[in-house]
């Protein structure tokens, strides 16, 4: 199944059993009768927007120090094997026996393929880790690099690069100061579906100056380049960032969570149906670092809110979209 990508019998099953999404849960579900749990990790990666390679400055919605991360153990003042080994063991006792290790926090495709292999083939030699996620920008994935996880791929391991793109339209890009272009979005998907490598693309709805036209568009475009999952957030307005001063000059209004259900819905229904959405909303944001907006965020709660609106609308994932 793997080389092949998402299998789309199976995500019709979902459809059929009524599902209005292809919640990447229920997809996993389907395809392995065991539990798998992502471990997440913090190797201290840098990010080429932050270290002087292409700004000191970062995204304008990054903040400078970081985004704190609550899960126990995952922590670089920890080594890898530690924060491997810590979590792997709370999580057996809950009776899951299967991982994939997510490298999260920073940039993880930039650097010395050499040191980066190290941390992956570390991860990897657990007999219970069936892959890897790693979280990276479009213009971090160098032909080295993607020699490497092409290996792991053959080697039969599932390799997931978590890509922020954010949006498709080069303009809000640069207002962003993500520093790359559309065109490494496009080369980083292409090239990791010619290698057997699974793509989940992060999309903000609600990034300044973008119409509804072009969010559809960036779900329309990243659906025809094949993308397999997708992660949706809404943008949220951080302490100790471009985005608060913005926010506080009255140059940037957050979406109410109306707002965001609405245009949710809409941009799921211009994604392809063989899309896997692996979430709706972002992980807590803790309160003490949250400008805007001030509803909750909880996942669970905006996927119902979702469930509920295509049940009202009689639509679904897809329903708009042409290939
Ligand atoms: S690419 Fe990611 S880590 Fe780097 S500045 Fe932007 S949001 Fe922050």
């Amino acid at each position: 199944m793997y080389k092949l990508g998402i299998n789309r019998e199976i995500v019709e099953s979902i459809y059929r059993e009524g599902h209005p999404i292809a919640q990447y849960g229920l997809y996993m579900k389907k395809i392995r009768p065991y539990k798998v749990f992502k471990i997440p990790v913090d190797c201290g990666l840098v990010c080429p927007n932050k270290d002087g390679t292409l700004d000191t400055e970062g995204c304008i919605f990054c903040p400078k120090m970081g985004r704190p991360i609550s899960v126990k153990y995952c922590d670089s003042k920890y080594s890898l094997k530690y924060q491997i080994e810590k979590q792997m063991e709370n999580q057996k006792k809950k009776g899951i026996g299967k991982f994939y290790i997510y490298f999260y926090p920073g940039t993880n495709t930039y650097g010395d393929p050499e040191r980066l292999k190290e941390l992956w083939d570390l991860a990897l030699s657990y007999s219970d880790v069936i892959g890897l996620s790693l979280g990276t920008r479009p213009d971090c994935l160098s032909r080295e690099v993607l020699d490497i996880l092409e290996g792991y791929v053959k080697r039969g391991y599932e390799i997931w690069i978590d890509l922020g793109i954010q949006s498709f339209h080069q303009k809000t890009l640069d207002l962003l100061n993500r520093r790359h272009n559309v065109s490494h979005i496009i080369k980083a998907i292409l090239e990791c579906k010619r290698r057997g490598i699974f793509v989940c693309g992060h999309v903000i709805l609600g990034l300044p100056g973008e119409t509804w036209k072009e969010m559809m568009d960036t779900a329309e475009s990243l659906s025809r380049l094949g993308i397999d999952a997708l992660k949706i957030y809404p943008l949220v307005v951080v302490k100790d960032t471009k985005l608060e001063e913005m926010y506080w000059r009255g140059e940037y209004r957050t979406l109410d969570r109306k707002q965001y259900i609405k245009l949710l819905c809409d941009f799921l229904e211009h994604t392809s149906p063989y899309v896997l959405i692996q979430r709706v909303s972002k992980d807590k944001v803790p309160e003490e670092i949250t400008v805007s907006p001030e509803w909750k965020l909880s996942r669970l709660a905006i996927l119902n809110d979702v469930i509920t609106e295509f049940k009202r609308r009689g639509t679904r994932q897809g329903i708009y979209f042409r290939g």
